[in-house]
């Protein structure tokens, strides 16, 4: 058990436990117990002035760090460079002590393409980047290098078209087939919930409405319909929100229309005809694994013959868009299994492929009832994530996105690969909030982006909406009202 001490402040206080965290995975950090209970004990000081970080050890002080606040050119108390330099702070003293040093050092954020893509943006060379970022936050050369080459890329791909005048559109449909093992989305099942399904598709085309009527005349880049599992829903229910997305939006200037198909037993070909109907250019078809055990193990309900016939129906209705998402670090899977994961996609040459690192959420059911599942290792690492880049390369595709999330497996990423001119654009916008994305439907969260005249991103503003299913159709109305600033 680690115990972290405040002195005097504890304004950093979710940056010192995530960059602990990521030293000390196993370990249990706690804030509120005795001395002589904790294994480790950081003090970290810090007044406005000074940083004063200690580590001790059975009592005794074995590593610290004292250094000053870092102020701007008025004199002002800079708190985000005064953030880096505590960080670097701990880093250092925790490196030292485990021995370790992490990919992505310092950086506990889940977007460090952000870092890199503002730094080329204030013309920054690539190798002045990339020294910044190793320099600043401690990142090893190699994610340096990947982060800097997205960058790249996402600037070439942003640079057609006029995100900051535009917005994008997301619609959540919160139905699955069943709940996976490691799930914190908003998720309902859909047998339990297919009596409401209609009544949740009418609120919906509700605010749809409503947002419609309030962006009439702005442009609109890209629709992704997530969830949840949007094809979990009929194809009459899918149907009738496509024809009512198609009739409120003016469609012409869309980049995207994307569907998160997501489940392959949830796929149809009457829903793909529905979808290739309605202008839908990209959809996603989610195998996670080509391992069936594990697919059991994960409460998916599929098989992985399942995926095949679901992607070879989607082939077969036209689409010549096809994501597909997998997961590393899964229930019992090793590096074998990712290779041969990997092996059987060559075959079906999908246009981009997405790389998820297994993340522990509080809300999933894999850490609720953590003491169900001890007896499942997990395994994922830096190595195990190079498979990856080697098949994607073999398919003819790049990185084009990265994020992390907290608790991840192996503190790695996740990675979308795409052929050139197949890139998810909407995912690429989410991650590097470069404009509007109006979010409609239970669980949604809506996010504004304002700019200066002279271009200079300012801040972003949330609007929330209520998660629970029941709730977001009482109060839909109330939903509708809070996106009034639209
Ligand atoms: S398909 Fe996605 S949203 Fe649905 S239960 Fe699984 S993880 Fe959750």
């Amino acid at each position: 058990m680690i115990l972290i001490k405040y002195v005097l402040n504890n304004d950093f206080e979710y940056d010192i436990q995530g960059l602990i965290r990521s030293f000390f995975p196993e370990e249990e950090t706690v804030t509120n117990k005795l001395e002589n209970e904790a294994r480790l004990i950081l003090e970290c000081g810090f007044n406005y002035e000074n940083l004063h970080m200690v580590l001790k050890e059975n009592g005794n002080v074995i590593d610290e760090k004292k250094s000053s606040c870092a102020y701007d050119g008025n004199g002002e108390y800079d708190r985000k460079e005064t953030k880096n330099i505590l960080k670097r702070d701990l880093y250092d003293i925790l490196s030292k002590y485990t021995n370790k040093t992490l990919l992505w050092g310092t950086l506990s954020g889940i977007r460090p393409t952000k870092i890199t893509t503002n730094l080329l943006e204030n013309n920054l060379s690539e190798e002045e980047v990339i020294d910044y970022v190793k320099k600043n936050y401690y990142i090893s050369e190699k994610k340096a290098k990947i982060a800097t080459e997205i960058s790249k890329r996402e600037i070439k791909i942003f640079n057609s078209f006029d995100y900051k005048n535009e917005y994008s559109l997301y619609i959540g449909i919160p139905f699955c087939p069943s709940t996976c093992l490691y799930c914190s989305f908003t998720s309902y099942s859909i047998t339990a919930f297919k009596d409401k399904v209609d009544d949740y598709l009418n609120a919906l085309v509700l605010e749809l409405k409503a947002v419609a009527e309030k962006r009439k005349g702005k442009k609109l880049s890209s629709v992704y319909i997530g969830g949840g599992t949007p094809t979990s829903i009929t194809d009459k229910q899918l149907d009738f929100l496509l024809t009512n997305i198609e009739e409120l939006f003016d469609l012409s200037n869309v980049k995207e229309f994307c569907v998160e198909s997501g489940r392959p037993d949830s796929i149809t070909m009457e829903k793909l005809i529905v979808m290739k109907n309605h202008g839908v250019s990209r959809i996603s078809i989610n195998p996670q694994t080509l391992k069936d055990e594990t697919l059991k193990i994960i409460g998916r309900r599929h098989t992985v013959e399942d995926f095949y016939n679901a992607f070879e129906m989607a082939r077969k209705a036209g689409f010549n868009n096809i994501n597909t998402d997998f997961i590393l670090g899964l229930p019992n899977e090793n590096s074998e299994d990712v290779r041969n994961n990997m092996e059987k996609l060559l075959e079906l040459k999908p246009e981009s492929l997405t790389i998820h690192s297994l993340a522990l959420k509080r809300a999933a059911r894999l850490n609720m009832f953590k003491g169900d599942y001890a007896h499942l290792s997990f395994d994922n690492s830096d190595e195990i994530m190079d498979i990856t880049h080697e098949y994607a390369g073999k398919m003819g595709l790049y990185p084009y996105y990265l994020y992390r999330q907290k608790n991840m497996k192996g503190n790695l990423e996740n990675t979308g690969f795409a052929k050139d001119g197949m890139e998810g654009i909407y995912n690429m916008l989410i991650m590097e909030e470069k404009h509007d994305i109006i979010a409609c439907g239970a669980g949604a969260s809506t996010k504004l982006v304002k700019y200066t005249d002279d271009g200079m991103e300012t801040q972003i503003k949330r609007i929330e909406n209520v998660k629970n299913v029941d709730v977001y159709i009482d109060r839909i109305d109330e939903m509708i009202d809070r996106k009034g600033i639209i």
